[in-house]
């Protein structure tokens, strides 16, 4: 079995989820990898469901949960997963678009020890609209980066380039200097409204998923991440997590990443082990593989 430097595709079990409680977004991306939008729903998962998935993560040993969507935050359930997560001794993180926090959310954020995550596109209002479909969501985004650093709420910012004439630098400007301090670039991954295609390539994927994580969707079904939409390895409404992690589909879909990425340029291979989402987690959607962290 091949392994690249910097980290361990040999793992098995999952030591990372993400669960992704929700395909509602107040926004509508030109590249959402979900596909995600205002008109769609929480999916087929219970409160109860998502419980039942925590417990057996806890179970099994996973240390970190990132709450993703959709933007999670609009799930009424978060709060409860959130607390059920952190006494069950897992770290959580949520990835938002941080269009708009409820105060309660701010309060359990601070209380909890969560960490946020989100994209960030321009220092222009007109670009971010462009992509994000929303022309107040760079005000709006922007004042609640600058909330959480206040908090003292940690946060990291991917910056995912979508337009050729992006204003990047700009970009990373203004977020330094609302004081934040992990703010990373990354390319779009081609999923969800971002690919015309059925799926994204595996030879596209970082190759991190070929290791110990797993993602969780709106309507129960397991994969190996988040951008493999169509590559199913099982299903918590019909079987446990656990069954799934010792299922052969999951071996099967494991090797076929593997493979597929062993030559992947896209995790640098001096890596150590920034890619690894226990030290991130990097490869969540609008992030990257960060070599040097
Ligand atoms: S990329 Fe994120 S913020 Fe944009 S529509 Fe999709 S889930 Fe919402």
């Amino acid at each position: 079995m091949t392994v690249r430097t910097g980290y361990d595709v040999t793992r098995h079990g999952a030591s990372f989820l993400w669960l992704e409680l929700t395909e509602k977004c107040q926004l509508n991306c030109t590249h959402c990898y979900a596909d995600s939008g205002p008109t769609k729903s929480h999916g087929t998962m219970t409160t109860g469901d998502w419980l039942a998935v925590i417990d057996d993560a806890a179970a099994i040993g996973v240390g970190v949960i990132q709450f993703i969507g959709g933007e999670p935050t609009l799930h009424p359930a978060l709060p409860e997963l959130i607390r059920h997560a952190s006494a069950r001794g897992i770290a959580t993180e949520v990835y938002s678009n941080l269009v708009h926090i409820r105060a309660d959310i701010w309060d359990l954020l601070v209380e909890c020890r969560v960490r946020l995550a989100t994209s960030f596109y321009s220092d222009q209002a007109e670009q971010h609209r462009m992509i994000t479909g929303n022309a107040r969501a760079l005000e709006r985004t922007t004042a609640n980066i600058g909330k959480a650093v206040r908090l003292g709420v940690p946060i990291r910012v991917g910056i995912v380039t979508v337009l050729a004439d992006q204003r990047v630098e700009q970009a990373r400007r203004l977020l330094t200097d609302l004081g934040v301090e992990d703010i990373e670039v990354d390319h779009v991954r081609r999923a969800g409204r971002a690919n015309a295609d059925a799926d994204v390539k595996l030879e596209e994927l970082c190759g991190q998923c070929a290791g110990d994580v797993l993602a969780v969707y709106p309507d129960g079904a397991v994969r190996p991440c988040v951008f493999t939409r169509t590559l199913e390895v099982g299903d918590v409404l019909t079987s446990s997590l656990r069954d799934v992690i010792e299922s052969q589909e999951l071996v099967t879909a494991r090797a076929a990443i593997r493979n597929a990425t062993e030559n992947s340029r896209d995790c640098n291979p001096t890596c150590n082990p920034g890619c690894h989402p226990g030290c991130g987690p990097r490869c969540a959607p609008g992030l990257i593989c960060n070599p040097f962290k």
